[in-house]
Formats: structure tokens, C-alpha cells, sequence
């Protein structure tokens, strides 16, 4: 695992971005991994879906945010492995840096793969990845599986599965707008934290 693309990305003299580093793997791990989604109003307002596998947080940005509806579906185009520390972060990405603008923790919690014990960099290298989400807002079974490659970039597709009950309200994105870790609005983590 690297985190050779999130280091070069950025400037950590000036983002209070954690700069992390790639997460100890133990042979045993009781703890179920985490899952945690940022809402991040960078150039577009999009919603950053996060997995620890194998030591990092690999990641999917979302511009239109998860919805909690079987028969939609939505685009999520992998973006680089984020350090296991970020899990933690809210606040605001200072202009001139990459992603500059407020990102909010807007859920977390943890998941587990629905067919197997445990995700590795090869079952996101295959290009599906089946999931039980236990968040504080996203719950239930969801897939992630890509659907094009070309120049480096993947695009993914983010859905809730037939399978599943509908737990929680369908526009889930509306219904709950602050976070998950400070109860705050964007609004107010850029009141906040812009300016320190
Ligand atoms: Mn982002």
C-alpha cells in the first residue's frame, strides 16, 4: 500500500490535513474496519466514500451522494488512498490547496464484506466490492463495482441493493445535513475553521 499520490497531492505546512501513514497490519484484527463518507465542497460539491483496506482508506468521490433507494444508482470515481488518520478529519482546506474548501465527516462507522471475512487492495483491484454498511446514517447492504477504466481514472457505480429493506429516508443526503462528528452544518465549519 502507498500513500505516495495523497502525500504528493498536497502541502501539509499548509492543510491541517493529516499526513498519515500507511496503517500496521496485524495478522488478527477483532475490530471490524471502518467506513466513514465526507462531504466536501471543493471545486463541486461531491461526497467522498471511504473504506480501510489493507492499512489505507480507499476512496470514491460521489458528486451526486449516496441515496437510499435500490433502483438508483450512483457514479463514484475512485480517487487516491487516504491514510487511516483521516477518518478523523473535518475542517477547511485552505484556497490554492488541492480539494481547497470545507469538508464535513458526514458519516461513520463500520461495514463488513457480505461474502467473505475481509477486503484486500485484490477484491478492489477486481472491481466489485459487496458490502454491509453500519453507519450512523448509511446502513444496509451496498455495491460498489466499476464499470469503465481508461488513463488512470476509474468510474465506479454506488448503489443500495435489491435485497435490502429501505432503512432510513430515501434522500438521505437531505434529510441529514450535519456531522456526524461536531453536529455542524457546512455552513458553520466554514464559519468555524477558514480562517484557523
Ligand atoms: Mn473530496
Amino acid at each position: 500500500m502507498s500513500l505516495r499520490a495523497y502525500h504528493q497531492k498536497r502541502s501539509f505546512q499548509k492543510t491541517k490535513e493529516p499526513r498519515g501513514e500507511v496503517k500496521a497490519l496485524r495478522k488478527r484484527v477483532s475490530r471490524k474496519p471502518i467506513y466513514v463518507i465526507h462531504k466536501h465542497d471543493a471545486s463541486h460539491m461531491h461526497y467522498d466514500l471511504r473504506l480501510e483496506i489493507d492499512g489505507v482508506l480507499k476512496s470514491w468521490a460521489i458528486p451526486k451522494g449516496p441515496i437510499n433507494d435500490p433502483e438508483e444508482r450512483r457514479l463514484a470515481a475512485r480517487t487516491e488512498d487516504h491514510p487511516f488518520a483521516y477518518r478523523l478529519y473535518e475542517g477547511v482546506i485552505p484556497a490554492g490547496e488541492y480539494g481547497a474548501g470545507p469538508s464535513m465527516l458526514w458519516d461513520r462507522g463500520t461495514y463488513h464484506p457480505l461474502h467473505q471475512s475481509g477486503f484486500t487492495s485484490k477484491d478492489v483491484a477486481s472491481g466489485t466490492l459487496e458490502f454491509v454498511l453500519k453507519g450512523k446514517k448509511l446502513k444496509g447492504t451496498w455495491v460498489l463495482f466499476r464499470f469503465k477504466s481508461e488513463k488512470g481514472k476509474e468510474l465506479w457505480i454506488f448503489k443500495k441493493t435489491k435485497k435490502d429493506p429501505m432503512p432510513g429516508p430515501r434522500d438521505v443526503i437531505k434529510a441529514f445535513p450535519r456531522s456526524v462528528k461536531t453536529n455542524r452544518t457546512m455552513r458553520e465549519i466554514l464559519r468555524d475553521d477558514a480562517h484557523g
